[in-house]
């Protein structure tokens, strides 16, 4: 089992966990997983009868799995255990106590961004919803990062669609720290900081890619990658887990848009797609005093990044990221793909 260690100079946590090194594709190059025989698929390309289901949405009438959440065969936390908060000298420890899922949202292996349907994605996003709102009920868990990487380069280390869920016992930092500051700025103003953003884009309009009745896509002001897109649905809502099924439908109209812009822009590149959650309201002791403003304050979101350019600057070394495409290029490009 692996422990969370937190660093009481960046205040951060790192979860360290050594199983993890033992996943057999952890370290191998995407030529070698691509060779590799599909924990997914049958020899003759059919789904894994042996997949263990937590979740699974059907092809419509069918029997047969669109897709199945299935829990983590290498995980980076376990489920099993307690916490066993303790000090290390002066360092913080807890066990790496948490829920680890893979969501396989597509049976057609290898597929890349250009080949999701809006069914698929729209599974996806049920799998989230459903799955994020069952594991709230777990008293142990503040917080649940659900994100899918599509391309070994983008960490992707199973040559199958897939997405993950990892329900953790502490807030990552990162997180904490756009609460508090979505808070400061509600606190100050009464509005909140992702609304105005979504106002003052589209009065700038340069950097917008593509909207739809509910949903907006934009190249951020500040993007530290190139070609880095945030998706906001345009009405205020703190919590993904309300979202309807005619939403959802939507939400997947607008990503299956971006996927194929980004797609004919950049020839499939790998990318990592993360939903931008609040920590879960009842299982956290407010010590910073954000909790109470989130639901005015925050407002979900989805950040998309793809794989598309080496740095010239280390920016882990120098701290600051280099960005050689400016996101009003960025969206120019993508805004001026040929409709079907
Ligand atoms: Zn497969
Ligand atoms: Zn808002």
């Amino acid at each position: 089992m692996g422990e969370l260690r937190y660093n009481p100079v960046t205040k951060k946590w790192a979860l360290i966990s050594p199983e993890r090194g033992t996943h057999r594709n952890s370290y191998v190059t995407k030529d070698a997983i691509t060779s590799m025989p599909c924990p997914f698929c049958d020899k003759d390309g059919g789904i894994n009868k042996k997949l263990r289901s937590i979740f699974t949405i059907n092809l419509p009438e069918s029997s047969a799995p669109a897709l199945i959440v299935t829990p983590n065969k290498y995980p980076a936390m376990g489920i099993e255990g307690s916490l066993n908060r303790h000090a290390y000298g002066i360092y913080d420890n807890t066990a790496s106590i948490g829920a680890h899922e893979v969501i396989i949202d597509s049976f057609r292996h290898g597929i890349d961004i250009s080949g999701y349907t809006e069914d698929e994605l729209s599974n996806l996003y049920t799998a989230f919803k459903c799955r994020i709102a069952d594991l709230e009920k777990d008293i142990r868990f503040r917080y649940t990062a659900a994100f899918k990487n599509i391309g070994a380069k983008a960490g992707e280390n199973i040559h199958h669609p897939h997405a993950q869920i990892l329900a953790m016992p502490v807030v990552p930092t990162i997180v904490e720290e756009y609460m508090i500051k979505a808070a400061d700025y509600y606190k100050e103003k009464e509005r909140c900081i992702y609304c105005d953003i979504i106002g003052q884009e589209k009065q700038y309009k340069e950097r917008i890619i593509f909207e739809n009745y509910e949903f907006i896509a934009f190249a951020p002001y500040a993007s530290e990658h190139p070609f880095e897109i945030s998706i906001y649905p345009k009405q205020h809502e703190h919590c993904f887990t309300n979202i309807s099924e005619g939403s959802i439908r939507q939400l997947a109209d607008i990503t299956h848009e971006i996927f194929r812009r980004l797609s004919q822009v950049l020839g499939s590149p790998a990318l990592t797609l993360a939903l931008r959650l609040a920590p879960y309201k009842n299982n956290r002791p407010d010590y910073r005093g954000y909790m109470q403003y989130i639901k005015d304050a925050f407002h979900w979101h989805i950040d998309i990044r793809p794989v598309v350019a080496k740095l010239t600057t280390s920016s882990w070394a120098a701290n600051i990221c280099i960005n050689p495409v400016s996101p009003e290029d960025a969206a120019k490009h993508l805004r001026e793909v040929n409709q079907l």
